[in-house]
This record gives C-alpha cells, sequence and structure tokens, in this order.
C-alpha cells in the first residue's frame, strides 16, 4: 500500500515536472532551475522580512497615513535594491571567449575593408592603365597585361596563425612570455593578465574576482561596479529595516509575546545579515581603492604573475582616484578593458617607501 502510494506520488511528480518543462523549456536545464529558485528564495526572503513589519506595525500604517513619503522611500530603496540584484545577475561578468571574439571580428573586419579598397585601388589603377594612349602602356612594368596579383589570407595572421587576440595578450605581458603557459587548458584560450577560468561558469573571466553562489554569476571586470552598488543598497535596505524592527520592538514590548518572538528572531537574522553586509562592502571598497581583486589578495602567493612582489604592493594600483575612475566609468559600453603587467621599473616605483614630499604631493591618490 505504502510502496504503491509512493510510486503514484513519484509519477504525478514526474508528470508535473515533464508539463512544467514543456510549458517552460528554459527550466528543462538543472543549473537555470536552481538559479530560478535562488532568485525566488531572495525575493520571498525580502518580502518576508518587510512583510512582517508591515503585518505588526500599527504604527508603521499609521505613520504611512501620515507621512506616506517616509514608507514610499523605503518601498523605493527595497525595489531598487532588487532590481539592482536582477541587473547584477544577468550582466555578463566580462568572459575572455567574448572579448576574444570581439577583438578577432573587428580584425578580420579591418582587414576586409582594407582588401576591399585595395581591391578597388587596383581595379581603378588598371583602368585608368587601360584608358592611357598605347605608347604610354608600355611603361608600368606590373600592369602591362591587366592582371592584378592581391593575396588573400582568411586568418587574420601576420606570421603563421597568430590572431590579433593573441598578439594583444602577449603585448600585455614580459617580452619573453611563452603563450603555452597563458593557455586555459579548459578553454583552450589565451588569458590575458587578471583573468581566471571559473569552474562554475566554465568559461574564463576577466578580471576574475570571485563566483557568488547568491547571484549565480561570476563577479568580474563587467559587473563589479554593480555589485559593489548591489551590496551598497542591500546593506542600506538592512540597516533601515532593523530600525523599523528595533522600533516597533521599543514601542510594543509585552503586548503581544508571540509577535515579538517572531519579530526578535528575525531581527537577530537581519543583525548578522547586517554585518556581514558592511563587512562586505567594506572589503569591496578597499579592493577598489587598491585595485586589486579578491581572489589576488586571497591566492596572492598562487597566482604567477604576483610571485615575488612585496605584500604592500599593489601592481595594477594607479591611485585612488584613477582606480576609482576606472572601475567606474572607464569601461565602455562595448569593449572591455585590458590590464599589462607592470615592467620592473614600474614596480620598483611602487615600492618606494613614503616621503613627506609624497604625502604632501598626494602619491596615494
Ligand atoms: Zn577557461
Ligand atoms: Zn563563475
Amino acid at each position: 500500500m505504502g510502496v504503491s502510494c509512493g510510486s503514484s506520488l513519484r509519477d504525478t511528480w514526474s508528470r508535473a515536472a515533464d508539463r512544467c518543462s514543456r510549458l517552460f523549456p528554459c527550466f528543462s536545464d538543472p543549473a537555470r532551475r536552481s538559479a530560478f529558485s535562488l532568485k525566488l528564495a531572495l525575493v520571498l526572503l525580502h518580502i518576508l522580512f518587510a512583510g512582517v513589519l508591515f503585518l505588526f506595525d500599527r504604527d508603521l500604517i499609521e505613520k504611512t497615513k501620515h507621512q506616506p513619503w517616509y514608507t514610499a522611500t523605503y518601498v523605493l530603496l527595497f525595489v531598487a535594491t532588487l532590481v539592482q540584484y536582477f541587473v547584477t545577475a544577468g550582466t555578463s561578468p566580462g568572459y575572455v571567449i567574448d572579448v576574444q571574439k570581439a577583438i578577432d571580428e573587428r580584425d578580420a573586419e579591418a582587414r576586409r575593408t582594407l582588401l576591399a579598397s585595395n581591391i578597388q585601388k587596383a581595379v581603378d589603377d588598371r583602368d585608368a592603365a587601360a584608358r592611357k594612349p598605347l605608347f604610354a602602356s608600355k611603361q608600368p612594368a606590373s600592369s602591362k597585361n591587366g592582371d592584378v596579383a592581391i593575396t588573400v589570407d582568411g586568418r587574420n595572421n601576420h606570421r603563421g596563425n597568430v590572431t590579433a587576440w593573441t598578439k594583444l595578450v602577449m603585448s600585455l605581458f614580459p617580452q619573453r612570455s611563452s603563450p603555452t603557459g597563458l593557455t586555459c587548458p579548459y578553454c583552450n584560450i589565451l588569458q590575458p593578465p587578471r583573468a581566471k577560468h571559473c569552474h562554475d561558469c566554465n568559461k574564463c573571466v576577466l578580471q576574475f574576482d570571485h563566483h557568488c553562489v547568491w547571484l549565480g554569476t561570476c563577479i568580474g571586470q563587467g559587473n563589479h561596479c554593480r555589485f559593489w552598488w548591489y551590496i551598497c543598497g542591500e546593506t542600506a535596505l538592512t540597516l533601515w529595516t532593523c530600525i523599523l524592527y528595533i522600533g516597533y520592538l521599543k514601542s510594543n514590548i509585552l503586548k503581544a509575546w508571540w509577535a515579538d518572538i517572531i519579530l526578535i528572531l528575525l531581527l537577530a537574522a537581519l543583525s548578522i545579515s547586517l554585518i556581514f553586509l558592511m563587512l562586505l562592502l567594506l572589503f569591496h571598497s578597499y579592493l577598489i581603492m587598491t585595485n586589486q581583486t579578491t581572489y589576488e589578495l586571497v591566492r596572492r602567493r598562487r597566482i604567477a604573475y604576483l610571485r615575488g612582489i612585496p605584500e604592500r604592493v599593489y601592481p595594477f594600483n594607479e591611485g585612488v582616484c584613477r582606480n576609482l575612475y576606472l572601475f567606474c566609468c572607464a569601461r565602455s559600453s562595448s569593449m572591455y578593458r585590458l590590464e599589462r603587467l607592470p615592467t620592473a621599473q614600474e614596480l620598483e616605483e611602487k615600492s618606494r617607501p613614503y616621503t613627506c614630499y609624497d604625502v604632501l604631493s598626494c602619491r596615494c591618490c
């Protein structure tokens, strides 16, 4: 009886899952299903924390009637935080494969344009030669029979099959670097400095920071700025919600003990989240100001290009102002920024101890 009941339940579940997969084909992929569940859980969690407050706090409802702008601002922050979460999760972190394709395609396009202009020029020259009087046609040796010799190489190369991407990446490393040690064994692609393969995304990411389970995506050059704004919004929202919880508990303590217990438990969870978010915000602000990534900070000794550099020297640091500018504004809408490794001379300059003059001249900025 129990076995047949169990099997019928399993059949019903698999039938429902099949129907759901047919209705929404994107949910047939387990990774997409788990990403959707994660996002749904996050939205429900936000609604729970804010909803409980509006359910129990009569004072807040009264305040909403008299000062609607107060609740409207809170709701606006609530919505903006959720929107920022979805925007960050949906933004590409800067996959190396996409950048490589864009650069190689741009190079191929430039070559096609050059080839077309060369053909046009050669045709014009031939027509001009044909129009010349008979005695003049004997002079140019290259066009004496009207043929045009053009070498077409479908692969955008200068030497063998060196692509534009290979040339660009190799120019970012010191002279004697070998491409074999710089190629990702999973993507089989040449990695520029600061890129790393993410095993969760199964792609190489530019300026890899970390893979965020909460967002279900990597944090890299493409979405690090948005990620910072998301944790900033989430911190502000959590702090405001904590203040509302404390305000309710202060004025209503002992009125309804069961409601108080629920709110105290939720406040405890909120406080832990708030501490975590504040630390995360401070940590990422520090990384941004020194132009580092979480991966570079945590795995400094294991990263080849950071080996041998003193701990307090940040090789990509260009001063706080420039770092902030590069982080917030430098990325154009279509292209990512590729950083070259600093030379020994530049590293020596960065490792020079600070003097009074450096402090006065704001060397760190
Ligand atoms: Zn890779
Ligand atoms: Zn990833």
